[in-house]
């Protein structure tokens, strides 16, 4: 674990540096560093400057008012293990269209010009790496002294602790969710910002945007819009509800989705690809029904459970399995499990739409380097191993009945494959 680890900072460093420095090429880079080493290695890695410092605390400070101050729904989220229900503020839609629109703005009455973030990246990401690090060590030290609710403990071992996290719903006073600003208003939010930056930083240097980078843009945006959308659904799901604060969830969404998910948008600004109208619109009307599915697997899933059942899967009465479970405390509770809709095809077909999605705004960069399909590459394995961390701790929550679900639906993602 802590090999790993130590592997992702730099890592984070040298896609940057392949994709802005080296032409997109894996091989350019590894010569540079067979030839220069250790110390070509400390050449390439910039140091966080002041304007970085300054653009990563303007936008944090932004996003974690919007937060507080624009208005949105009451929402509750899942009953955790402890029976501590937390309560939300549904306003990342309009948190979502205020940071969109005063962004283009800023650039658009030259007030202030996204190029700046682009040409100052490097610099932005070693900031964050190691602005992360002081943040999840005092999301350690909260864990311990000030925890925010009943869920909250300790594994026993320092580095389990500082990697998993301790708090499940670490906040700051009663209404500021960490994980909702990490997760969502910095992390999923800085993804749709970079994706126009990338866009804007390719029209001031060519005076154009080309149709790949276009097609790129787009699918990203339609993504993380489709996130947002469905925000408060995301809080019912893995991350939130099961994956405590730690180095593994909010350092990866405080450094990892602003560097690597937006990746193949770095990669086409150097590389601009003319695909011509009809290959552009058919990539990206396959793109947009990747991620039409990938939402309605998602939407299916909570309609069914907010409804108790009660409505219609594919337009028939859905099937299921109504499975007990006991809590931490001892307390006998039921969930139902959907076994017809995409539920029915794999235990995680939603996956698959997820992955296509990501390989379909990739694919405008065509096939020149590999590296513009890193992020493909990185999901794919994230999803199996979630795939199989998801099904492990369903198994031991739901025993039998999801015993009973694996006969119904044997395949884990791929339907009649895997
Ligand atoms: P979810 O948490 O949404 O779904 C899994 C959970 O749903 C299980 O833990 C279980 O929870 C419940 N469940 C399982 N089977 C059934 C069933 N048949 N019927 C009803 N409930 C069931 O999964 P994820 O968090 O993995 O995914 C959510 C979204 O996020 C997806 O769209 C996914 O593609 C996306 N995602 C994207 C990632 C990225 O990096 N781009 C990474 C991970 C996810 P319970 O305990 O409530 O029963």
């Amino acid at each position: 674990m802590l090999s790993l680890l130590s592997l992702c900072p730099p890592f984070v460093i040298l896609l940057w540096y392949t994709m802005v420095h080296a032409d997109g090429s894996v091989v350019q880079t590894w010569n540079f560093l067979k030839q220069h080493g250790l110390q070509g290695f400390l050449e390439i890695w910039p140091r966080p400057s002041a304007i970085a410092w300054k653009i990563i605390f303007v936008y944090g400070a932004f996003e974690a008012a919007l937060q507080l101050i624009l208005p949105g729904k009451r929402v509750e989220g899942p009953i955790s293990p402890t029976g501590h229900r937390p309560v939300y503020k549904a306003n990342g839609m309009a948190a979502y269209f205020v940071t969109l629109v005063t962004y283009i703005s800023l650039w658009w009455f030259e007030i202030f010009n996204p190029t700046v973030v682009y040409d100052h990246l490097g610099e932005i990401y070693s900031a964050l790496i190691f602005g992360s690090l002081i943040f999840c060590v005092l999301l350690y030290i909260k864990g311990h002294v000030a925890p925010s609710s009943t869920d909250s403990g300790s594994s026993g071992n320092l580095i389990i602790d500082f990697y998993w996290g301790m708090e499940l719903y670490p906040r700051i006073g009663k209404s500021f969710d960490i994980k909702v600003f990490t997760n969502c208003r910095f992390g999923m939010m800085s993804w749709a910002v970079l994706a126009i930056t990338y866009c804007i930083k390719q029209y001031e240097a060519n005076g154009k945007v080309s149709d790949s980078m276009l097609v790129n843009t787009t699918l990203m945006l339609v993504y993380v819009t489709k996130f947002f959308w469905w925000e408060a659904g995301y809080w019912n799901t893995m991350d939130i509800a099961h994956d405590r604060a730690g180095f593994y969830i909010c350092w990866g969404c405080l450094v990892w989705v602003p560097s690597i998910y937006t990746s193949p948008g770095m990669y086409l600004v150097n590389h601009p690809v003319n695909l011509g109208t009809q290959l552009a619109l058919y990539i990206l009307v396959t793109g947009i029904l990747c991620i039409y599915i990938n939402y309605d697997c998602d939407r299916q899933r909570q309609e069914f459970r907010r409804t108790n059942g009660k409505c219609k899967i594919w337009g028939k009465a859905p099937s299921k399995i109504e499975a007990s479970y006991t809590t931490t405390s001892g307390e006998t509770k039921t969930s139902l499990l959907l076994t017809s809709g995409w539920w029915g095809l794999a235990r995680h077909f939603h996956y698959v739409p997820e992955i296509l999605a990501s390989f379909f705004w990739t694919v405008p960069a065509l096939f020149n380097h590999f590296l513009a399909y890193f992020y493909v590459v990185y999901l794919t394995i994230l999803l199996l191993d979630r795939a199989k961390r998801d099904d492990d701790r369903c198994r031991s929550k739901y025993g039998k009945y999801w015993k009973l679900y694996c006969n119904k639906v044997p395949y884990k993602i791929i339907p009649g494959i895997y």
